[in-house]
């Protein structure tokens, strides 16, 4: 049976009509995820479910431990992950209430941790092609059949918040040729992409950042009220994604390890090949 996360961000903190449900408590070399995993079965798939921010929206961007959230996905046997992300528009043609699937990410965060690596263990992925070209694909298609407006494509700033952004900087992204903007999927889906586990977006459009002339200013208010209308849709477009994702994986993700280790084999301390066990076992033996 495939095992797919989903990580739920703003407005999304459960994912109900799964059947067998039961919440787990996951312990990691880096301390607790955001919240218990909630893991059950829908469909043909199993289930793993996270709140990015917890239940109750207590864990502001900055200080969400990625590291945590995607280990355990991981530990769960996760092979998957849609991210479900609210967004801002950076684009007059992605409008509030739009999906985006972005197929690339512009890391403009400022002090998180963006790697299971270093303390002896040194290895660089690629970030070329950030996100899996399956999944995204897969969930286009599913985001058209539900009946969004979806946009194939397009990079995702991802900023440090928990302030939205001057107005200036604002244009300054508009000019750099970024699609929507974010707080939360840098570094989730480069720690995806060092656990090999596949991951694409779900992007909400909720507003338009704070650049449009016509639409007000992004404020908090606004963004929940338009979420609240969008949640339905996304939980639909899940449910139509997993029946398309297969139980075996070909993409670049599955084997994104396989050529990045710059350490020798022999130089790595055996406190490193505890702590990265589950991520490195295949590479070291
Ligand atoms: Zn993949």
């Amino acid at each position: 049976m495939k095992t797919v996360g989903v990580i739920g961000g703003s407005g999304l903190y459960e994912l109900k009509g799964l059947r067998d449900v039961r919440s787990v408590k996951v312990e990691t070399p880096w301390g607790d995820p955001s919240d218990n995993f909630v893991v059950g079965v829908l469909g043909d798939a199993k289930m793993v479910f996270l709140p990015r921010h917890g239940r109750g929206h207590r864990i502001m961007p900055s200080e969400i431990n990625f590291r945590a959230n995607i280990y355990g996905m991981k530990k769960l046997g996760v092979e998957w992950i849609i991210s479900v992300s609210a967004v801002g528009s950076m684009k007059e043609e992605i409008a509030p209430g739009h999906v985006v699937i972005p197929s690339q990410f512009f890391d403009h965060t400022k002090r998180r941790i963006s790697t299971f690596f270093g303390d002896g263990i040194v290895a660089h992925v690629s970030m070329a092609d950030p996100v899996c070209p399956v999944l995204s694909q897969a969930l286009y298609k599913a985001s058209k059949k539900s009946g969004a407006v979806a946009h194939d494509g397009g990079v995702y700033i991802c900023i440090e918040g928990p302030q939205f952004s001057s107005r200036g900087e604002s244009n300054i992204y508009r000019q750099w040729g970024v699609d929507i903007i974010g707080m939360t999927n840098m570094p989730e889906a480069k720690l995806a992409r060092e656990g090999e586990i596949c991951y694409a977006t779900l992007a909400l459009s909720t507003d338009y950042d704070c650049w449009h002339e016509v639409h007000d200013d992004v404020n908090v208010d606004d963004v929940i009220m338009t979420l609240t209308k969008n949640v339905e849709l996304a939980k639909r477009i899940i449910k139509e994604v997993i029946t398309t994702i297969s139980d075996k994986r070909s993409c670049i993700c599955s084997n994104a390890l396989e050529n990045a280790f710059i350490t020798s084999k022999d130089a790595i301390s055996d406190e490193a090949k505890r702590r990265l066990n589950i991520l490195i076992e295949r590479y070291i033996r």
